[in-house]
């Protein structure tokens, strides 16, 4: 199968904070895949979870947006946190495919998400809209996620998950909010403006962990 020679990419996440390892691994998609953009979604506040343990969805616009200030690749969508009612990635890349119509879709997500995608809703019309990508990050074999897991898929949906290795960043949103709240440093982890955002907004200091 051919690749599409236009294409664009979609960075979910919740972005609670945004760090450098969903930048990093955006920049590498972008690069393996020649994508004209990197757009980055943020999720809604799911209503189903406690907002206690997601912050408000305007901080986390506003972090994203910082991040992405440098990278001329880089651009956002307000979409899933102007929406009402559950978020579904399947809707998103919906309206990315409507608004691109020539244009091949790369779904960009970690390892680590990538092995739930079974029990993503309605995820072969997902498949079929858009490619997935799944970025390994330390801790998540490869091989295993390859081999077994995704393997009840049909040989077509297979093909349209692609896996990229990305500089290997053992870092995530958890474990800056934990050493926020124990005052320890987040420098070098994530842009220097959010971390700035972090302190001014007195974010993560308390009542944001679930312990
Ligand atoms: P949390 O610790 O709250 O789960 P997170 O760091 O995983 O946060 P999310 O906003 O949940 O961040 O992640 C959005 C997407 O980025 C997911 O697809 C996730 O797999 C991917 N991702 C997160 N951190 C990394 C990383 N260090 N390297 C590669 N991909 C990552
Ligand atoms: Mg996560």
């Amino acid at each position: 199968m051919s690749l599409p020679k236009k294409a664009i990419g979609i960075m979910g996440g919740t972005f609670d904070p945004i760090h450098y390892g969903h930048l990093v691994t955006a920049e590498a998609v972008r690069n393996e895949f020649d994508l004209e953009k990197v757009y980055f979604v943020p999720s809604g506040n799911p209503p189903h979870k406690d907002p206690n343990l997601v912050t408000d969805s305007q901080h986390r616009y506003l972090m994203t947006f910082l991040s992405i200030t440098t990278n001329k690749y880089f651009e956002m969508s307000p979409m899933e946190i102007n929406r009402t009612g559950k978020s579904y990635a399947y809707d998103t890349v919906k309206v990315f495919r409507q608004n691109f119509p020539d244009h091949g879709i790369y779904f960009i997500t970690g390892a680590d998400a990538i092995k739930e995608i079974l029990t993503w809703h309605r995820v072969e019309e997902l498949l079929d809209i858009c490619y997935f990508v799944a970025a390994t990050r330390p801790g998540y074999d490869l091989d295993d996620l390859q081999k077994e897991e995704l393997k009840v898929l049909p040989e077509e949906y297979l093909k349209r998950i692609k896996i990229i290795e990305v500089p290997a960043m053992a870092i995530s949103s958890t474990e800056i909010k934990k050493r926020v709240k124990e005052r320890k440093p987040i420098k070098y982890l994530l842009p220097e403006a959010v971390e700035q955002y972090i302190y001014k907004n007195e974010l993560y200091t308390s009542g944001q962990l679930d312990e």
